[in-house]
């Protein structure tokens, strides 16, 4: 399929729930003015400081969700938080009973090993998918209350989403990936993919547009889905094992990325992950266990390899 039927195919037929993010949002985006040009990209390492433009200019578009800026009120709150699944007459419990708050500008890191309920927690935070009993709350809104149009809205203006998998489309080049949640929300081509260009430059990109996934490495594929994670400038940053098919060498890259968007441009980064190398990343760790936080740990800011320091909450 080309990049075009695509877009028409997932226009006409796309049900938003079923897809990774939505993408029909109108964008949250930084400066038009952006200096996309800058030189010396290598196109093959991972710049670790990336340079959005995130000030007053970025969120200016009128129907944007706004996020709240009082620091007290948390951007996700989970409250009692179950999730049954049931499997033919028995019901199981992957989440039970969870509490938590998650603010504006954290690191939070999710840790448990296989089967915990992290991807399952990550669907409830990223609105993929309610609660079976409990409230989720995206900025003070309780996710459960909106149907499925208005969730995907609100995940198209809040979150961008990285899997383990990287979800790329194996037809699409490296530049159209990155286009796709923009071409959603773009009249204009010329724009978009200013804007993509300007993605692919910061993740090192730019000399590998034309390649197809299959024709990049796993960290390159990474930063790809990194690149369309970030197009529509979403504050929260949710990613599921971003590490989990990368050498720890190109997984140090990611992380240090994703480091350098959370203390530069002030978004709120969310990993679940069994990796504990991620931990020296977070502010916070959440150490869940058969569905259940076992402990919350705070974490002073750290510089990768350092010591950790923790008190328990
Ligand atoms: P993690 O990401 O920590 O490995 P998951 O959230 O994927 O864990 O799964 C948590 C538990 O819920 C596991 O025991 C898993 O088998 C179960 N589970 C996940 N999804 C489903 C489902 N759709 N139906 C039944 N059980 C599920
Ligand atoms: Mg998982």
């Amino acid at each position: 399929m080309t990049f075009t039927e695509i877009i028409n195919s997932f226009k006409t037929k796309l049900n938003p729930s079923k897809f990774m993010y939505s993408l029909e949002k109108e964008a949250i985006f930084y400066s038009e003015s952006e200096n996309s040009t800058e030189e010396n990209n290598s196109g093959e390492n991972l710049k670790s400081n990336p340079s959005f433009n995130s000030g007053d200019n970025s969120v200016n578009n009128s129907n944007a969700e706004k996020i709240s800026r009082n620091k007290e009120v948390p951007l996700i709150k989970l409250t009692n938080v179950w999730k049954l699944y049931q499997m033919g007459e028995v019901e199981f419990a992957a989440l039970k009973g969870i509490n938590l708050e998650i603010y504006e500008g954290e690191f939070l890191v999710i840790l448990g090993p296989s089967g915990s309920g992290k991807s399952t927690m990550m669907n409830l935070l990223g609105c993929l998918d309610i609660p079976s009993k409990g409230t989720v709350y995206l900025n003070s809104k309780d996710i459960s209350k909106l149907d499925e149009s208005e969730l995907a809205i609100i995940r198209g203006q809040m979150i961008g989403f990285i899997f383990q998998s990287f979800n790329l489309l194996p037809t699409l080049n490296t530049e159209e990936n990155v286009l796709l949640p923009l071409e959603f929300q773009e009249e204009d081509r010329q724009i978009a993919r200013r804007k993509a260009s300007y993605l692919l430059e910061i993740v090192g990109l730019s000399e590998k547009k034309k390649n197809l996934p299959s024709q990049l490495s796993g960290g390159q594929r990474q930063r790809v889905a990194i690149a369309r994670s970030l197009a529509v400038n979403p504050p929260i940053i949710l990613a599921d094992e971003p590490t989990g098919n990368l050498d720890s060498k190109t997984g140090d890259y990611i992380l240090d990325f994703l480091d350098g968007l959370n203390k530069r441009e002030g978004k709120t980064i969310i990993i679940v992950t069994h990796d504990l190398e991620l931990v020296k990343y977070a502010t916070r760790v959440v150490y869940i266990r058969d569905g259940e936080i076992e402990k919350i740990e705070k974490q002073t800011r750290n510089e990768p390899g350092t010591e950790i320091e923790s008190n328990l909450n």
